[in-house]
């Protein structure tokens, strides 16, 4: 495995390459980023990885400065699975003047976490294209954990007229549930035990949805989490899993998502899940 630390260095190995897949990531890698990183290495020639803590995502200073930052352990785990190119740049080397494009994602930006993380999309969208311009892959990798996302970089892509593939992957969680997250690292054993409520309330939620209201459902997981003391939910929306739009009966849409952010602990620390209710084809 090659590391690159400039982007001209990262450019001038790729320029002979074919078929390119890019997996964009911010460290502290887990499974979650290895299930990425591995499919990846196995659908394309090159596997390029990209580990950058992206400061103009961040709408909260706290939580940059909290963000976990291993990169040797990132390093070895990215050797041990398949990356053929890892891309370590600085915040100068992404950013030598400041990014000021505004990106317009119409109504899949201005729903659950637009509103709650003002500038974080425009953020995401900024580093990742600028990523793309870099690395030029035919397919990149997301997880589905952050649902919302792969919708504003499919969004993106269609702007800036990239031709590049993107290939959303299955959350991939813990044996207890819990969906794997480089913020799990910021929770103490006990918040982490009591943060599976999360996943398992979704999970519960998927049979109280075959025989309950929308409505139902959202008041049931809102309430039975924040039951738990040290659990606040920030929202639970449950939209068409292609507009991003809150739904009011379960005929609304074909694609059925249910989205969900809690903090939790005293941090606290924001985690994010989802679960599919329905998904025709
Ligand atoms: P991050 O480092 O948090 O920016 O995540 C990099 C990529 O890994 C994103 O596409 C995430 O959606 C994906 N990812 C993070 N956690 C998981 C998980 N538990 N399962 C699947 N993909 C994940």
């Amino acid at each position: 495995m090659e590391v690159f630390r400039r982007k001209n260095d990262l450019k001038a190995f790729l320029a002979d390459k074919k078929n390119i897949g890019f997996v964009p990531t911010m460290g502290a890698l887990h499974e979650g980023h290895l299930s990425l990183i591995k499919r990846c290495a196995s659908e394309n020639e090159i596997c390029v990885v990209s580990v950058f803590v992206n400061p103009t995502q961040f709408n909260d200073k706290n939580d940059l400065k909290n963000y976990p930052r291993t990169e040797e352990a990132d390093l070895a785990l990215l050797r041990a699975n398949g990356c053929d190119a890892a891309f370590l740049p600085s915040v100068e080397e992404m950013y030598p003047e400041e990014d000021t494009r505004v990106f317009d994602f119409g109504e899949i930006g201005n729903v659950m976490e637009g509103p709650r993380r003002p500038g974080h999309f425009n953020g995401v969208s900024q580093v990742v294209s600028r990523l793309f311009d870099i690395v030029a892959p035919q397919k990149a990798y997301f997880g589905e954990k952050d649902f919302q996302q792969i919708a504003i970089i499919r969004s993106m892509v269609k702007q800036l007229n990239y031709d590049i593939e993107i290939v959303s992957c299955p959350i991939v969680r813990e044996q207890s549930g819990l969906a794997k997250s480089s913020r799990n690292t910021l929770l103490t054993d006990g918040e982490k035990e009591k943060a599976v409520l999360i996943s398992k309330t979704l999970f519960e939620s998927v049979n109280f949805a075959k025989s309950k209201s929308v409505a139902d459902v959202k008041q049931w997981v809102v309430d039975t989490i924040n039951a738990e003391p040290i659990l606040d939910v920030e929202y639970f929306e449950i939209v068409d899993g292609y507009t991003l739009q809150s739904i009011e009966n379960w005929s609304d849409a074909d694609y059925v998502v249910g989205c969900i952010t809690v903090y939790c602990g005293v941090r606290p620390v924001r985690l994010i899940d989802n679960i599919t209710y329905k998904k025709q084809e």
